[in-house]
């Protein structure tokens, strides 16, 4: 199949994306209804733990950042989990994310709740005709690789496919338990799980900014914008909502800078590198790291 790799990809239009997301919310509320066991959870959570890495680490630190280097086989299996995640191709992910970076909360940000409504900042800037294309000349570094821009193009594959396993692993085998049929499979294993997984992608771009620092959260570098630190997220994001880190120095690998700011998506990183499957993991420069401190040592005795 032959692939244009340059000009304006168009994919599917907004009503399709509006629908698969309102859908894929609502069925979330069928695990109030199907039959339960606890395997629905252990699915649930790793359906919804790889898929956040693989929009943090992947389409995010590396897609986005090239925050660190791997082969070109696993960078295809990464755009291939992210794209199970249903969040759109990654090509689409970095080069909408790295608009950000260069505009964070100036009225050219595509998502800053400082200049929109909270919800628009959440997801509604998803849906706006103004982004949903991907200028495959923008962004050479990704769309020199054919592979990749067949996938951005067909991302809605994944996750069907992803939802036609789950289907099959509870329908067809007793793996998840007697009790647990497709329908329950799909309904935590696949649409809660996605579910989670989007809002902890969304939370990122509507509460990490545009909100002064709290009980929850802080900011330990002053950036020009209005980026916090959020520890309470901190998890189940992966790492991201350290966004006043990421913000400070957005290539390296490591967005919890400090021991005590859990970062698991860095952690798999480092495990992928101990496997030789990741390799140049670009670190934090120890004068930002000083940085921090100091300004952190400034913030408790003011
Ligand atoms: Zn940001
Ligand atoms: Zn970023």
């Amino acid at each position: 199949m032959s692939i244009t790799t340059t000009g304006i990809q168009k994919t599917e239009n907004k009503q399709i994306i509006k629908l698969r997301m309102w859908l894929v919310h609502l069925a979330s509320l069928g695990i109030f209804f199907v039959p339960y066991d606890h395997s629905l959870l252990i699915l649930t959570a790793f359906t919804f733990f790889t898929r956040t890495f693989a929009w943090e680490g992947g389409s995010h630190r590396y897609f986005s950042h090239h925050s660190y280097k791997t082969s070109r086989v696993f960078q295809f299996f990464l755009a291939v989990l992210a794209a199970s995640g249903a969040q759109r191709g990654p090509i689409w992910w970095a080069m909408h994310h790295r608009i950000h970076h260069k505009y964070s909360d100036t009225e050219l940000d595509l998502h800053s709740p400082v200049h929109n409504k909270f919800l628009y900042a959440h997801l509604g800037w998803l849906v706006d005709s103004k982004n949903l294309y991907t200028d495959l000349d923008l962004m050479r570094d990704l769309s020199k690789y054919p592979e990749i821009v067949w996938l951005n193009k067909y991302h809605y594959i994944f996750p069907a496919i992803l939802l036609v396993l789950i289907f099959s692993l509870g329908e067809y085998t007793t793996l998840l338990g007697s009790q647990v049929g497709g329908i329950s499979a799909v309904i935590w294993g696949f649409c809660l799980s996605t579910t989670l997984s989007l809002q902890a992608a969304f939370v990122i771009n509507s509460i990490t900014h545009g909100f002064k620092p709290g009980l929850f959260s802080y900011r330990t570098f002053k950036t020009n914008d209005t980026t916090t630190n959020n520890w309470l997220l901190a998890i189940p994001t992966m790492g991201a909502s350290w966004h006043n880190n990421h913000h400070r120095c957005m290539n390296s690998a490591k967005v919890g800078f400090y021991w005590w700011e859990i970062d698991l998506t860095f952690y798999i990183l480092k495990m992928l590198e101990l496997l030789g499957i990741v390799w140049d993991l670009k670190e934090v420069p120890e004068t930002i790291l000083k940085e921090g401190i100091t300004s952190q040592n400034q913030l408790s005795k003011s």
